[in-house]
């Protein structure tokens, strides 16, 4: 039987159905570490009315690079930045980052990440009107989800928002309690991101928002040598990433032709009827990605210089084979392919200064000390 108070929130429930949603708005989202073959384990995302990229790709295993490819639309070479802000790499000013393009086209722009390295002092907050983010190591997603929705609410006029969840980056401790091996408390800090940004998601869908979920990178569990890792491979489990792009006019299905993080820039600008001469993810064409180690590790490979981060893998993946340039050792694969690394030269030193504390916070290898 029906009360007062339940018709009472009955009736609040109908005011929200009813209410003006706002200027529907662009939603970037990224959800760290969470690899393309573990889509699924985002069950919402997964199930979303969008068209599905299966063959999406990062150039780099690492958050800051990955994230300045993502909002630039530009290459680790092109942007310079080659490994974490805690190696002293930063985005150059110069750079133009797609929240930048949206602010001069009168949008309110926002950020909320959860990890330092998604963090001003990689120069991730280019752009953004509103950055929140943690000064050091991470935090909970639902702090980030909690001040975008925020942000959010009752907004009027164009806006543009990033929001960066860091559940699925290890150490994997789910809120739930989940036990078991790696791969286990993985996917439940994957399925932990996707019920937090739910609430988020669903409000940008209901303004009928542009949304592009993706990742930084994937996340190597056993099935290579140096143990869950991702900044010391280029293999698909870290290179291989999820896609999904959602908006009024955008079929549901999936999409098969191969794309990247630097499509995305130009998806959400044709999007929003801005101009970038760059192809987007509906319209590009592309048979080969290259990317890179994001950094190199004396017990995994041999040719490391001792910061880490000069002497990392470069690689080629083709349509059918690779070409691998592994500093230190004879490049293998389809030397067809070699040319593609013409423009992708090996990395010079960062001329910043790192951040050992700040490194291993988060459980990266700490740069050894400067001689
Ligand atoms: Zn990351």
């Amino acid at each position: 039987m029906p009360t007062v108070v339940g018709l009472f929130l009955a009736s609040l429930g109908l005011m929200g159905c009813t209410r003006d949603p706002g200027p529907p708005g662009v939603l970037l989202v990224t959800i760290d570490t969470w690899r393309a073959d573990h889509m699924g384990h985002a069950t919402h995302i997964a199930q979303l009315p969008g068209r599905t990229f299966t063959d999406a790709w990062t150039p780099i295993g690492l958050t800051t690079p990955a994230h300045a490819t993502l909002l630039t639309g530009r290459t680790p070479p092109q942007h310079g930045l080659r490994a974490n802000n805690h190696h002293g790499y930063a985005l150059p000013a110069a750079e133009v980052t797609v929240a930048e393009r949206f602010a001069d086209a009168g949008y309110a722009t926002a950020a909320f990440v959860s990890a330092w390295p998604a963090g001003p002092d990689g120069g991730m907050d280019q752009g953004f009107q509103v950055f929140d983010g943690p000064e050091s190591g991470e935090r909970a997603t639902s702090i980030a989800v909690d001040g975008a929705t925020r942000w959010l609410e009752g907004r009027e006029g164009d806006w543009f928002l990033w929001v960066h969840a860091y559940d699925p980056h290890g150490p994997y401790t789910p809120l739930d309690g989940t036990a078991g091996d790696d791969r286990t408390r993985y996917a439940a800090e994957i399925a932990q991101a996707d019920r937090l940004l739910k609430p988020l998601i669903d409000d940008a869908m209901a303004r009928g928002s542009t949304i592009v979920i993706t990742s930084d990178h994937g996340e190597v569990l056993d099935e290579e040598r140096c143990g869950v890792q991702h900044e010391r491979s280029s293999s698909e489990h870290v290179l291989r990433v999820p896609m999904i792009l959602v908006g009024p006019g955008i079929e549901a299905g999936t999409n098969d032709r191969r794309v990247g993080l630097d499509d995305v820039m130009p998806t959400l600008l044709h999007r929003a009827g801005l101009e970038d001469p760059r192809d987007d993810l509906l319209t590009v064409e592309r048979e080969v990605w290259v990317g890179e180690s994001g950094l190199c590790d004396p017990e995994c490979a041999i040719g490391c210089a001792p910061d880490g981060v000069l002497g990392k893998d470069r690689i080629v993946y083709g349509p059918e084979s690779t070409w691998l340039d592994r500093p230190g050792r004879k490049p293998k694969g389809d030397a067809a392919l070699a040319p593609h690394l013409a423009d992708w030269p090996p990395p010079v030193a960062a001329t910043g200064a790192t951040h050992v504390e700040q490194a291993t916070a988060l459980g990266y290898m700490a740069p050894p000390d400067p001689e």
